[in-house]
This record gives C-alpha cells, structure tokens and sequence, in this order.
C-alpha cells in the first residue's frame, strides 16, 4: 500500500466507505470481515453502519417486560453477530399471540427476563451472512415461533423441527444455543436468525396481516392437513379468536363444513361472514345434542381449562378432538371415548416447511387474518383486550410507521 502517492487512484488506501460496506453487506457479510479490521478513526460512521449490519453483536430498541407480568415497556437488547447463515430482519409487524400474554404473565412457568415476545415477525432482509442462499437483502422475511432446532434428530430431518429431540429453540424465552442467555423475539426493532428458520414472503403479499399466519396460521392449517380435511368434511372450530378464525378461514377454503363454538354472542354473526356453515354458544345443550356424532374433526383453540367430553361426544366414530389451544382438557369419560373409538390429540404449530406452505397456501388464495394494528405503546392495553376476548381477531404492532 503507498500511503504518500495522492496521484495515482490504483495506491488508494484499502478502507472501503460507508457505500461499500453497505454494498458488501447485501453480498454477504464474511466478505467484508477482513476489510473492516482496517477501518480508521476517520470510518468510524461506517463500522457503526456494520455493526448495525449484524458484523458484531450490536444493541436494538425492542419492548418488554423486565418482571413476570410486568408493563410492557421499551428497553434494550443484545442481538448476535451475524454468523455465515444468518439474516438480519428490520422488523415491520409483529403479531400479538395469546401465547405472550401467558409467557410474560407466567401462566407457563416464569419466564427468563427480560422477556420480549413475538413469533409473528414479518420484515425486511437488511443483511445476509455470505453463505446464506434463501434470501437477498431488501426482500421480505418472516419467522414464526422458532429460530432454531438441531437439524439432525430424526422430527428435523423429517421436517418437524417443532419437537426437536434435543429441544426446539423457541423464538423467545428459549434457552439460545447460539448466543447463550435465552432468545428474544419480534417486540424489537430486528431479529437475527438463521436462513432455515426464515421463512419467504412471496413478492405481492400483504405486508401488514401476513404475520398472524406464522403461529394462528400454521397452527390451524397443520392439523387440518395432518388430519386430511376434505371437502364435505364437517368441520368444529372450538373458540373463535386469533386461532379460530385462521381456523375458519383455512377450513372453509377446503370446502369443509364448518360450526363455530364461541363464548361470545356478538362473534355469532362474525363467524358467517367468515364462511361458517352456523355459530353456537359454548352451552346450547339442544344444539349439541342435535349434534352428536355430526363431526369429523374438531379443532380447540381455547387457551383455558374446560370440560371437553361435551365437544367429544359430538365426534363421529374413529373422529379426532385436536387441542392447538393448549387449554387443559378436563372430564373426558373413558368409556364415552371408547364406545365411539374416538381420539383426543394435540398439535403444536408446525414445522419450517409446512410454515411456508401455509404462508404460499395463503397467499395463493388470499386468505387473510383479520387484523387490527397498533402502536408499540398499545400493546399493554392490546394484552388486556385479548385476555377480554375484544379482539378481532389478531392484533399486529406496526413498527413500519416507527422507521
Ligand atoms: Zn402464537
Ligand atoms: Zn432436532
């Protein structure tokens, strides 16, 4: 290098600019590792810009609770350095899941603190590692309830990364094999994960009600699948809320028959606007009577304990309750169980691939969750809403209009 020849451009000193960094960030970050190690004072804007870029761990605005069942607040996080396969999201909208109000309150245990939620994340790529082959910086990105699994165990392999034999690493409040200290999730500014556990948003999706289908969408849409719902199928959606209406939606796309079971009478009329065949409050005994041994499937999205043997006996023979609510199911009678060979089972979101099955499913047939969006500073107020059921039917916190 000469560091005395002013004259001669090809003897320019071999500091790259802000412009290049940024250039050498959307074609991989490893690329520009070595050159950043030579940075002068005079670069100092630029090494902010990387590190911005994930090329080392850098600070981010997120919002959460630094108590269980504290105040959702702003505060800040740690995210990793970018590793070879990884990408970095500026987040735009974050879903709020039933599942945070319980992780953050401890319904689940107590949480690890503090506790930033979200597994509804949608954004926009901001840099790759230089390995990474699934995205291109400036295109749109999701991740839903994990951002990692061991990928060798026989459910990773067999594309069920969410029951990973050596522990799914959850999207937040999940012990981080990578970073150590525990994960956090989409309540931030960015996210950083691995390609594998990103999932592509087709160009032309809506961007603002496209999060929900990453954890209410796949939920639903998993077992509907794993249970091969066809058309005709009669088909019960057991709560109507962030889950059940992706359910009624999804089902009805299969030309299923659907009956909706709600607590709440002014979701009646919601659930046939959705494309339910008919709607019912929880306890019309006559009309669960009238239904026995009408269903093929019923799918519970209710996140609280309650009698199920009612629901059950409305199953047709060899037919499946399926528990996405993770509400705990009290009073099954065995023999009732028996004499109708019926089963009781549970599913829990899906994996990578069958989540961006459900994202493409969507997008191919628009189907859409009803949302409604609010400020970072409203989450507070929005957990209270869902916990009253007064949501229709997913809140998403836009942090878009926040940029
Ligand atoms: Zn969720
Ligand atoms: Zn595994």
């Amino acid at each position: 290098m000469c560091h005395t020849c002013d004259d001669h451009p090809e003897h320019a000193p071999a500091e790259p600019g802000r412009r290049e960094i940024l250039k050498m960030a959307g074609a991989g970050l490893a690329a520009a590792a070595p050159l950043l190690g030579a940075l002068s004072a005079d670069n100092a804007q630029a090494a902010v810009a990387a590190s911005a870029l994930g090329q080392s761990p850098f600070p981010v605005r997120a919002y959460g609770a630094r108590s269980a069942g504290g105040r959702i607040a702003p505060l800040q996080i740690q995210r990793r350095a970018l590793t070879p396969h990884d990408v970095l999201i500026d987040v735009l909208y974050a879903g709020i899941c039933h599942s945070d109000i319980h992780a953050v309150r401890g319904d689940w245990g107590a949480p690890s603190l503090p506790i930033v939620p979200g597994h509804e994340i949608l954004g926009r790529v901001l840099a790759i590692g230089n390995q990474v082959t699934k995205f291109k910086v400036g295109e749109i990105a999701g991740v839903g309830c994990m951002v990692d699994s061991c990928g060798t165990c026989e459910n990773c392999l067999a594309d069920r990364e969410q029951i990973c034999l050596k522990g799914t690493t959850f999207t937040y409040d999940s012990p981080d094999r990578i970073s150590g200290g525990h994960t956090f999730g989409g309540y931030s500014d960015r996210i950083v994960v691995g390609e594998r556990f990103a999932i592509r948003i087709p160009p032309g999706m809506d961007l603002v009600s496209t999060a929900p289908i990453l954890c209410a969408g796949i939920t639903t849409f998993s077992p509907l699948r794993h249970w091969r719902v066809r058309p005709g199928q009669r088909v019960a959606v057991v709560g109507l809320g962030g889950l059940g209406h992706m359910a009624v939606k999804l089902a009805v796309a299969e030309r299923a028959d659907v009956t909706v079971f709600t607590t709440t009478p002014g979701k009646i009329a919601d659930a046939a606007r959705l494309g339910a065949r008919e709607a019912l409050l929880w306890l019309d005994a006559a009309a669960m009577r009238r239904l026995a041994n009408a269903f093929d499937l019923m799918i519970s999205t209710v996140p609280y304990a309650f009698d199920v043997q009612p629901f059950m006996d409305m199953l047709k023979l060899d037919a499946t309750f399926v528990n996405v609510g993770l509400g705990e199911a009290r009073g099954i009678n065995p023999a009732s169980m028996a004499f109708g060979r019926k089963s009781l089972a549970g599913s829990m979101i899906g994996g990578i691939a069958e989540t961006q099955a459900v994202i493409d499913h969507c997008f191919a047939r628009n189907i859409r969750p009803d949302i409604e969006l609010i400020r970072p500073d409203q989450i507070d107020a929005a957990y209270e809403r869902v916990v009253n059921k007064d949501v229709r039917y997913r809140f998403v916190i836009d942090f878009a209009s926040t940029k």
